[in-house]
Order: C-alpha cells, then structure tokens, then sequence
C-alpha cells in the first residue's frame, strides 16, 4: 500500500490522524504529515477508514508496494 496525500485539498482537520496516528500525524502547525507512505499490512484497515472518513478526498491508496 502506498499512501498519497494531495496537501492542496488537505484542510488539516486531523481526522485521518485521530484515526490512524501510526499512519498520519498533525504537527502543532497543524500541517499534517504522512508518518508512513508504505504502512505495514497490520495498519491497513485503520489506514483504509482514515481515507474513506477524509472529508476533503485528499487521501489516495494505491496498490504499488
Ligand atoms: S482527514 Fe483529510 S483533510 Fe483532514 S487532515 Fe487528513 S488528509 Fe487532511
């Protein structure tokens, strides 16, 4: 899985991180930032959910390694 953010939709609300914070992590300036663009197999699931709750449809999940 590779996870790719479009920062030109990102709103920075944070909702993908709250749902995967292995995953995504908002800075204190609230710029959000991909902790893992290739997480590991365990964390998809939560990975999948952050990218269907993205209000903005700013998270793409490809499936090239
Ligand atoms: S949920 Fe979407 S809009 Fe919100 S911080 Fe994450 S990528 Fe950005």
């Amino acid at each position: 899985m590779h996870v790719v953010v479009d920062f030109d939709q990102c709103d920075g609300n944070g909702l993908c991180a709250d749902a995967a914070p292995e995953v995504f992590e908002l800075g204190e300036d609230d710029v959000l930032r991909v902790r893992a663009e290739h997480p590991e197999p365990a964390l998809w699931p939560a990975t999948e959910i952050a990218a269907r709750g993205c209000p903005k449809l700013a998270i793409t999940l490809r499936n090239d390694a």
